[in-house]
């Protein structure tokens, strides 16, 4: 969408507008600092293709302190993160579009859910925002047997895997290791992924294959476009409840 005209798009008047955020952090010895916003990329288009969207650019940077430790992961302030996705969401409304979905394709946007929960809150029922978070894909994909491993939370399996779908070039196999570390996600906030994992990765990298990859992307679109709709009907069909719309 952003490569057509302003004409092309006013003509068009969608009503649907796409964010899909990455981030760029550290991915351990294998895979690129832009492993998520390449998958928001990726994500993005395909997500947008199926819903007819008006899609944004990903956005390349986000909040990822809890990568820090060595030298190139990028960071903003969640409160920045959080005014700056405020303002983006009013330009849309200013403009007549009814409905944001934002696509995550990063874990560590813990301001995520409080600005969803806010924008919804102050602006249903003339704008609702939906959010589909990668994140909690993982487990479905592992039930549905296309991912092997359950032990993801950072450039294991199922990131090496999309890496290797898309940008192969990228992805150096044979640095790619396996490491769980023992302690449990909620301690990123006594100390930074370095800390729990020596390589920066947090899952089972080797088992990573291009093919898998392709089956992810594809599983995935499905997933956020189902989500997205969901929530946006469940916002949608509500009556006003009092004084709220919420
Ligand atoms: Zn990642």
């Amino acid at each position: 969408m952003y490569q057509k005209t302003i004409d092309e798009i006013h003509e068009k008047d969608p009503e649907l507008a796409l964010i899909s955020v990455g981030s760029i952090e550290q991915h351990g010895p294998h895979l690129p600092i832009m492993t998520d916003w390449a998958i928001a990329t990726e994500l993005g288009k395909r997500v947008a293709e199926k819903m007819d969207a008006y899609l944004l650019p990903a956005f390349p940077i986000s909040t990822c302190r809890e990568q820090m430790g060595k030298k190139g992961s990028v960071w903003m302030e969640p409160v920045t993160f959080y005014q700056m996705m405020t303002d983006i969401a009013m330009s849309l409304k200013l403009q007549g579009f009814k409905r944001i979905g934002i696509i995550q394709c990063h874990g560590g946007i813990f301001i995520m859910t409080p600005l969803v929960r806010d924008l919804n809150a102050k602006n249903n029922p003339d704008l609702l925002v939906a959010l589909a978070d990668t994140c909690n894909y993982g487990s479905v994909l592992y039930k549905e047997g296309i991912l092997e491993t359950s032990t993801e939370l950072h450039a294991g399996e199922s990131e090496t895997s999309m890496m290797l779908a898309i940008a192969p070039e990228t992805v150096h196999m044979d640095l790619a290791v396996d490491e769980v570390p023992t302690v449990p996600r909620a301690w990123l906030n006594y100390g930074g992924v370095l800390r729990a994992s020596k390589s920066g990765v947090w899952g089972e990298a080797t088992k990573g294959t291009a093919e898998k990859g392709e089956k992810i992307f594809a599983r995935m679109t499905e997933l956020i476009v189902d989500d997205l709709t969901k929530e946006f009907e469940y916002m949608a069909k509500k009556e006003k409840y009092n004084y709220s719309y919420f």
